[in-house]
């Protein structure tokens, strides 16, 4: 499988890893538009928010209950944004559930 974040949630490439279990990785984004920018994914491929069902949704409540717990550990403490962009026009590049955790700046809405 040629998906670039399978290969970093079973270490096949290496990533800036912040956080692990055996359903996430929370790990640095390689080009960061905030001082603090991680990406959260299931470690199970999923292609996009548009493929969240009631079979496979249990994920982000997981992720979602991570970044709460983690607030602190990862530098949130004083705001953040987390979001998921999907599809091409919405901006997704790689074809794998992930949510942008932004924070560590003044943060502009509505986002471009
Ligand atoms: P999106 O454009 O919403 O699909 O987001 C993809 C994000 O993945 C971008 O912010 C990229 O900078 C980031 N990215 C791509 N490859 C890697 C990598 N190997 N390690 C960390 N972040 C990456
Ligand atoms: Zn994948």
């Amino acid at each position: 499988m040629e998906c670039i974040f399978c290969k970093i949630a079973n270490g096949e490439i290496k990533s800036d890893v912040v956080f692990k279990d055996e359903k996430i990785v929370i790990f640095k984004d390689l080009n960061p538009e905030a001082p603090t920018h991680l990406l959260a994914i299931p470690k199970e491929h999923i292609e996009s928010a548009e493929k969240i069902t009631s079979i496979n949704s249990a994920i982000v409540a997981h992720i979602f209950e991570k970044i709460s717990e983690l607030k602190n550990d990862l530098k949130l403490q004083e705001g953040f944004r987390v979001v998921t962009n999907c599809g091409e026009a919405a901006g997704q590049t790689v074809k794998h559930l992930h949510f942008h955790i932004l924070s560590g700046r003044k943060l502009d809405w509505p986002p471009g």
